[in-house]
């Protein structure tokens, strides 16, 4: 992949070739699913399958085309690894699909925000666009014009009104979630969810509204959650945050105001750090970084210059 690219890459980012030149073509999609170099991808009910194997770091398990027959109509083209074709697919109608795929190793159904950052990088990119894909599919069975079932086209990127009158195209949908670290030079802004495992404290983040730019909403959400008003938004990087269906992006921004007043409908807590404390500190009982895959950890350490 080329240089613009920020390197490297935020987890879950990675240089697949999607090969989405292909997706219309009927004969090889066809060929593709009846070779067995090619790679399938399972997901079940939001889970992605992952060796557990004592002892040893979790990894992907890929499927052969021939484990999955009965749901392989519906197989999505995530892309070529090379010469080699690699497709998601959504087992979530079996009941014990461990059963019915019989991995050659071990394995389990696992959400992949338990595993994701002891996976290699690309594993992880896979299996996030897997979980990504499939979750969108579960969601637009019906047409939001017409109420008729919906139907896969394109290798799974695009689902069409199976309504003839309607006919309308339903389109992969992502949505557009900003994430900032606040500071005054010195000072970064973290606040913590009550929802949140014990003692993470992150930066604040997110949606993106209609008819806003990426800045206001970084500036609007600073402003509700804590009345910190922010200049200087400055992008940083971003990340598919297929948790159900985000794309974060990443910014630094620099706090005019330093006055702290929590909604505590949204946080629970949130507080300047030292720059100097956070590098001294060790995650304890009291206060952890965030989740080390996450883009809030990127732009933290990026600010921290570690
Ligand atoms: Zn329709």
């Amino acid at each position: 992949m080329s240089d613009f690219l920020r390197k490297p890459p935020n987890f879950y980012a990675g240089g697949l070739n999607r090969a989405a030149h292909l997706r219309k073509d009927e004969a090889w999609l066809a060929e593709r699913l009846n070779d067995g170099s090619s790679l399938i991808v399972p997901v079940w009910r939001g889970n992605n399958l992952v060796a557990s194997i004592e002892g040893e770091e979790p990894r992907a398990v890929f499927l052969a085309p021939d484990a999955i027959a009965t749901a392989i109509n519906e197989a999505i083209l995530l892309g070529m690894d090379e010469e080699r074709a690699i497709f998601a697919c959504d087992l979530s109608e079996i009941e014990t699909p461990q059963e019915a795929v019989q991995p050659a190793v071990p394995a389990q159904f696992v959400d992949l925000r338990r595993v994701g950052p002891l996976l290699p990088r690309q594993e992880g990119s896979l299996l996030a666009f897997a979980r990504g894909i499939a979750y969108w599919h579960s969601r637009h069975r019906y047409c939001g014009m017409c109420g008729a079932p919906t139907k896969p086209e394109e290798a799974g990127h695009v689902r069409r009104c199976t309504n003839p009158d309607c006919n309308a195209p339903h389109f992969p949908r992502t949505d557009p979630a900003v994430i900032m670290l606040v500071h005054d030079g010195d000072r970064c802004l973290l606040g913590r969810q009550a929802a949140w495992p014990p003692a993470m404290h992150s930066t604040l983040a997110g949606f993106v509204e209609p008819g806003e730019s990426l800045e206001e909403a970084v500036a609007r959400e600073v402003y509700e959650e804590t009345k910190v008003t922010v200049e200087d938004v400055t992008y940083h990087s971003s990340q598919p945050w297929p948790f159900p269906a985000s794309l974060m992006l990443g910014f630094h921004a620099r706090a005019t105001t330093s006055a702290i007043e929590v909604d505590h409908s949204e946080l629970e807590d949130a507080r300047w750090y030292e720059r100097e404390w956070l590098l001294a500190h060790q995650d304890d009982e009291h206060f952890r970084l965030p989740r080390r895959d996450s883009i809030a950890r990127r732009l933290l350490e990026d600010w921290l210059g570690r």
